[in-house]
């Protein structure tokens, strides 16, 4: 899956220190992020401080809202403000763009950057675009309306005015795979959205809900089946949507008539393995999918 980088090291311990020359440079507008293309869109890297300008250079380092995310291996991954890096107006950011090592660079797509062959990468773009969201989210204190600035010890926004500290919004979900055992079927589902291929039930955990019912409770709205066992299989951070998934086998209970809910789905039906193709399994989901395709998900069942 995405996250698995060994034998990378991913470190999120907080430990905020100055900018060095091989950090990675992580500069957002939306939904783009600025990625050294040299050897191509799906071998893009994150830029370092020799790929822009001495004026550039001198811009970001200069910065009081250059931010310290997190650290893979030795190297820091540094949240520069776009405007610390281009003037407005005055720069194309639109197009490629040749920087001070004659590198080319663009602001990328966050979905083309997840989809490249480089976990570390995909993985560094999902948690840094976490991060820079919820940030941009909370500019303010939600209980006094004064700025917030980064906390100086943990990675929270503080506010000065009235001490209140927010931490970083982590959503849990959960993503279900529903199995019979007896036929030896899997169900999946297309929703309504633009993701057209056939997929597990999800949802959010509701307030006030274990995990536990929270599957019980989708799988029940989503298609109408009831389930009897869950065996929980992996979880997944996913910076794009800011949730923490969580992945079930459950097991069919009782009648096998699928419902679907309308409002949230377009089909869903049950799967013989040799129905399924081998998907690429960067996402905890198609996961659950092909280690039922492969027949390893009986010794989940166990
Ligand atoms: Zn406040």
């Amino acid at each position: 899956m995405i996250q698995d980088i060994a034998p990378h090291v991913f470190h999120n311990e907080y430990t905020p220190r100055p900018l060095k020359d091989l950090d990675a440079i992580v500069c957002y507008d939306g939904n783009k992020v600025l990625m050294d293309i040299t050897a191509g869109e799906d071998k893009a890297i994150f830029p370092q401080l020799n790929d822009f300008t001495p004026e550039q250079q001198q811009r970001i380092r200069e910065s009081r809202r250059l931010q310290y995310l997190f650290a893979i291996d030795e190297i820091g991954y540094i949240l520069v403000p776009m405007d610390r890096i281009f003037n407005p107006g005055t720069e194309p950011v639109d197009s490629d763009w040749t920087g001070a090592t004659g590198n080319t660079l663009r602001f990328l797509h966050i979905q083309k950057v997840r989809q490249q062959s480089d976990n570390c990468v995909g993985h560094a773009m999902m948690v840094s675009y976490h991060l820079s969201d919820w940030m941009n989210k909370h500019c303010f204190c939600g209980r006094c309306g004064s700025m917030t600035v980064p906390h100086a010890k943990e990675r929270a926004m503080y506010c000065e005015s009235c001490g209140n500290i927010i931490y970083p919004q982590i959503s849990p979900a959960v993503a279900v795979a529903v199995v019979d055992p007896k036929t030896d079927r899997i169900l999946l589902a297309k929703g309504l959205g633009e993701f057209k291929k056939f997929a597990l039930i999800a949802g959010y955990v509701e307030i006030g809900e274990t995990i536990e019912d929270c599957v019980r409770r989708e799988v029940m709205e989503e298609v109408g089946l009831k389930v009897g066992k869950l065996h929980y299989f992996k979880s997944q951070p996913w910076g794009l949507t800011g949730i923490e998934m969580m992945g079930f086998y459950a097991e069919l209970d009782g009648d096998d008539t699928v419902t679907i809910q309308e409002t949230e789905l377009a089909e869903a039906r049950w799967f013989d393995r040799s129905e399924l193709k081998e998907e690429p399994t960067m996402s905890l989901s198609f996961t659950l999918i092909d280690t039922f395709r492969r027949g390893e998900y009986v010794n989940w069942l166990k």
